[in-house]
């Protein structure tokens, strides 16, 4: 099984201010050794419109997280520690050994006020971890978070030409999957209704690929999802301000696959360890 692809990223500069402001930012020591003034394009040239020039980022890397996170899902499954089935929050006062507290399923409630807790002994659980993506706006418990949402859509193509083996970014990204399809996106929207593909972002994402590819192509698919955006752009992790058995393990945004490494280490580390959480991401920089 495999899950990472090292593949180099090739950019469009789109005319002299893009070189310039790309050349400023590769004179930086900080960012020299990531980017690349003169990469090598491939076959991108052959199968894309001209532009005014490419640049390069190094280091860079696909990691194939359906395949991840189908590969947990089985061994855990397969350990007992899985089970995929929808949370019910009203069960959740009890799972922790406590009463249900009045006024708790409103926004903004403080679980446990004026409801005494039971003994620690009837609880089911130790902590209870919630990551619900975006949906943890729908969270009782963390609701008065400012969670925010950005709905993503994709295209999936296949073209007739040989592969670019590297990523692409124009005014969408081409991203090669590893059956020689390529992931083509992804639109960004703030006001959603829900988390279907939608049919003005397909308008949107084939006009691109239509101004982009010089080659013939098929679109075979066609996905949505949302990222879990928090308006201060910053994770949320921690305890619950009234239940310190409740966390939150959220606000992964846009980067979610590059960030929840670091993220799992701060919040074990919390759990396990009693470190701080990097004030930063914990919740406590809200007020329930
Ligand atoms: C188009 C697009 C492109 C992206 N590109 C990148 C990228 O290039 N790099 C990067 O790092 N990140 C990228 N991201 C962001 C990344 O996908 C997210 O940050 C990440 O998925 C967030 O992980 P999560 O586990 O918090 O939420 P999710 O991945 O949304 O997972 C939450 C899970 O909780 C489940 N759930 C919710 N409520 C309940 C309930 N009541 N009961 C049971 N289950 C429930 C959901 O079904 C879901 O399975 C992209 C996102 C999109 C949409």
């Amino acid at each position: 099984m495999k899950i990472w692809y090292d593949l180099p990223l090739v950019r469009s500069l789109f005319n002299r201010g893009d070189r310039n402001d790309w050349e400023v930012r590769s004179a930086d020591p900080g960012y020299a050794e990531y980017l690349d003034d003169h990469p090598d394009p491939g076959r991108i040239p052959e199968q894309t419109v001209p532009v005014f020039a490419y640049a390069g980022v190094r280091h860079t890397a696909r990691v194939d997280l359906a395949t991840l996170v189908a590969a947990h899902r089985s061994a855990s499954s397969g350990a007992g520690r899985f089970r995929a089935q929808a949370f019910d929050y009203a069960t959740l006062p009890a799972l922790l050994g406590k009463q249900p507290a009045d006024g708790a399923l409103n926004a903004g409630a403080r679980p446990g006020e004026g409801a005494g807790a039971a003994p620690a002994s009837a609880a089911p659980y130790d902590r209870i971890i919630c990551c619900e993506g975006w949906r943890a706006r729908f969270n009782p418990y963390f609701a008065y978070l400012p969670h925010g949402g950005m709905k993503g859509d994709v295209l999936l193509v296949r073209t007739t030409a040989p592969p670019l083996e590297r990523m692409f970014k124009h005014r969408i990204f081409l991203v090669p999957q590893s059956d020689g399809t390529y992931w083509v996106g992804a639109t960004s929207d703030n006001r959603f209704a829900d988390d279907a593909p939608s049919p003005a972002n397909y308008q949107f994402l084939s006009d691109r690929l239509e101004e982009l590819l010089t080659v013939p192509y098929t679109i075979i698919g066609h996905r949505a999802a949302v990222r879990p955006t928090v308006r201060d752009r910053r994770l949320l992790l921690g305890s619950h301000p009234s239940w310190p058995e409740l966390l939150i393990f959220n606000g992964l945004g846009t980067k979610g696959a590059s960030l929840a490494p670091l993220a799992s280490r701060w919040l074990a580390d919390y759990l396990l360890a009693g470190a701080p959480l990097p004030a930063e991401v914990d919740i406590q920089r809200f007020a329930p």
